[in-house]
This record gives structure tokens, C-alpha cells and sequence, in this order.
């Protein structure tokens, strides 16, 4: 497979060890964006599927006990459809992208991951890891909650910072300078990036047609890179007849991509001074796939709907039942979809729940 840094515009082939690869000025306190773009890739990471609608994964050498994907599809109106990511079955959509990754580390030769997260990433990873054997090093703030802590401490190793932004500076640190340990960096990581691509792939099949939208929380950006690529490949396969549009969900006053796009800054990360505090953890100062939503925008394949936490707080007033099931942060999807639904009550939308809400499980 071929990889392009859109930067320096060199090609690697990949897997290549990303960490090696540096553009210190588009970095944030040493942490690096996504950069990198795909220019082919191998049959390997092509998704098929079976006759009876199974969405099949990319092949990978060393098959998981755990099967990621093929989650429900939950009608919620007439027009409006939930893909149930919490049926995952570490309870994310992450689980998807995670086969991929554990097999990349092989492929490299090592056998210790670092990962940097506030729940879903270091818990897919750390489970996966150890079917794989491989050991798990994570990065967390200490204000991470206390259901998703008693899973990350299943980790062989757990790292402390102060905040969240701490977090990911001791992670780099840490990583530049332990080069027997594997760098899962989830928010750049191709392989793990093309696993996530199952989602779209059934959406469509479930609906047997492609949605007019499809609406995502946020958070590092990665799923809406993803599913954004494979719906454009089923448009290029002529498996589709559009490419369904992407409401990309941040909250408001900590929405970068959404402001840095109104204030046309392109060349540049987009970093908002204090961002709002919400009890998602979608709030952000900026994000590391920045470029490449701004560039989804620019072609229209993505637009902005943010929330606010008044806004989550409304929908689980009016449907209790949603906050047993789903995250917090999940619920701005809903939120999200109320605001869209005002004006656009007739497209077919499809709303993604991204995580089960861990509390008490
Ligand atoms: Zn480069």
C-alpha cells in the first residue's frame, strides 16, 4: 500500500512507522495531525461482502476472537435511522479499526502498544491487545471517569496526566523516546483508519440505498475520515449514486474545524483559546484531523452541526431511555439530529451512536 504525505508530498510504503515521519509545524506541543492520504491500497484492505448482506473486514493475517461490526440498524422515524455502535463488543466503534492495528504491531515486530485516550480508544486497545498478546501502555488525564478507569486499569501499564491536552504532551514525550514500544496513535494510524471503514459499508447495505446524511460526533475525527473514504469508494464502485453528506457534531465553543472553516483558515491548525466545558468529551481546542474534515467541507461532503449541552440535556429529558443504553457523549448525535431534522424533516439521515454508556457496567 501506498501512502502520500500531503505535506512534503513524498510517498511511503506502507505500514511505515509514522512516528519517524515529522512536520514540527504542523504539530500541537509535539503531537502530530493527520497528514497523510492514501494514494492505493492493497486487496487486503478491501471490504466485501456476503451474500447475505455480512459486511466482511479487511483480511488480516491474525483473525480476532472479537467480531467488530454488523450492529444494528435502529429505526427511529420515518426517515431517521441509528447505527447502534455500542453493540461493538468492546461497546465502541473503535473495535472496528482495531484487527488492523494489532496486526500492524506484529508486522513491525513489536509486542508493546502506547495509546492516548480518555475511555473507548485505550479500552478497545487493551483488549485486543491481549488476545493478541501484546502489551498495553496508556496515556489518560486523571479526570477520566471512574466506569471507563476500571477498565483502562485492566492495562499493563497506566500513565496519569493532570488534563487532557497533559495527556497527550507525556504520551509524545514517551513515545519519541521508547522506540521498542509501538506508537497506536489512533488519531493518524492508517490501517486502524481503513478497519473503522465496515460502518458505511452497512449502513448502505442495511438501507439499500446511501442515506442523504450521515451524522457523527466528532471527537478526533477519525470515524468521519473513514466512513467519509468509503462512502466515496462505493460512489467510485458505482455501488451508491451519491455521496451521502457527513454532519460532523462539535459542540458549540469548542467546535474548531466548524469555526476555523467560517473563518477560512486552511493552511493551519485552528485552535480555540478556551473551549466550552461539556460533559462530552467532544469539546476541543482543536483537532488532529483538521485538514481533511476542512477539505470534506470544501467539496461538500461535510457540514457543521454542533450542539450544546443544553441542547443533549433536552433530548434525554424527552427520551430517558437513551442515556441506560448510550454515552453521553453519543446523545449529541440525537441532539443533533433534532436541530437538522426542523428544517430537513425529509432526508433520509442516519444518526451514529458511538459508544454504550459505561456506567454501571
Ligand atoms: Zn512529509
Amino acid at each position: 500500500m501506498k501512502v502520500i504525505c500531503e505535506i512534503c508530498k513524498k510517498e511511503f510504503e506502507y505500514p511505515i512507522e509514522q512516528i519517524k515521519h515529522r512536520h514540527r509545524e504542523v504539530e500541537l506541543d509535539l503531537v502530530p495531525t493527520n497528514f497523510w492520504s492514501i494514494k492505493d491500497y492493497l486487496p487486503e484492505f478491501e471490504i466485501k461482502i456476503s451474500k447475505d448482506g455480512t459486511i466482511i473486514p479487511p483480511k488480516v493475517r491474525r483473525k480476532s476472537k472479537l467480531k467488530a461490526g454488523n450492529t444494528p440498524m435502529i429505526k427511529y422515524s420515518d426517515n431517521v435511522y441509528l447505527k447502534d455502535e455500542s453493540k461493538n463488543p468492546t461497546g465502541s466503534f473503535k473495535d472496528r479499526g482495531m484487527e488492523n492495528l494489532m496486526n500492524e504491531i506484529i508486522a513491525h515486530g513489536k509486542d508493546k502498544v502506547a495509546v492516548v485516550s480518555c475511555g473507548s480508544g485505550a479500552i478497545a486497545t487493551i483488549e485486543y491487545a491481549k488476545e493478541y498478546n501484546i502489551k498495553s501502555i496508556v496515556f489518560v488525564h486523571k479526570d477520566v471517569s471512574k466506569s471507563s478507569l476500571k477498565l483502562i486499569s485492566k492495562a499493563d501499564k497506566v500513565y496519569f496526566s493532570d488534563t487532557f491536552i497533559q495527556s497527550y504532551e507525556d504520551y509524545m514525550k514517551y513515545s519519541l523516546t521508547h522506540n521498542d514500544v509501538f506508537w497506536g496513535f489512533l488519531n493518524t494510524n492508517i490501517s486502524y483508519m481503513l478497519g473503522l471503514r465496515t460502518m458505511a459499508y452497512e449502513i448502505v447495505e442495511q438501507l439499500k440505498k446511501a442515506p442523504d446524511v450521515v451524522i457523527i460526533p466528532c471527537g478526533s475525527g477519525m470515524d468521519i475520515v473513514a466512513q467519509n473514504l468509503a462512502f466515496r469508494e462505493m460512489f467510485e464502485s458505482g455501488k451508491i449514486d451519491k455521496i451521502p453528506k457527513i454532519g460532523v457534531v462539535e459542540i458549540i465553543g469548542g467546535n474548531p474545524i466548524e469555526q476555523g472553516y467560517m473563518n477560512n483558515v486552511e493552511d493551519k491548525l485552528y485552535i480555540i483559546d478556551k473551549p466550552v466545558e461539556s460533559k462530552t468529551i467532544l469539546s476541543n481546542d482543536t483537532c488532529f484531523n483538521y485538514k481533511k474534515i476542512y477539505d470534506m467541507a470544501k467539496r461538500d461532503e461535510a457540514f457543521f452541526l454542533s450542539v450544546n449541552d443544553e441542547m443533549i440535556d433536552d433530548f434525554i429529558s424527552s427520551h430517558p431511555e437513551y442515556e441506560a443504553t448510550y454515552d453521553y457523549t453519543s446523545m449529541s448525535a440525537m441532539a443533533a439530529v433534532e436541530k437538522y431534522s426542523k428544517t430537513n424533516g425529509n432526508d433520509t439521515v442516519v444518526a451514529v451512536l458511538t459508544c454504550k454508556n459505561r456506567i454501571g457496567g
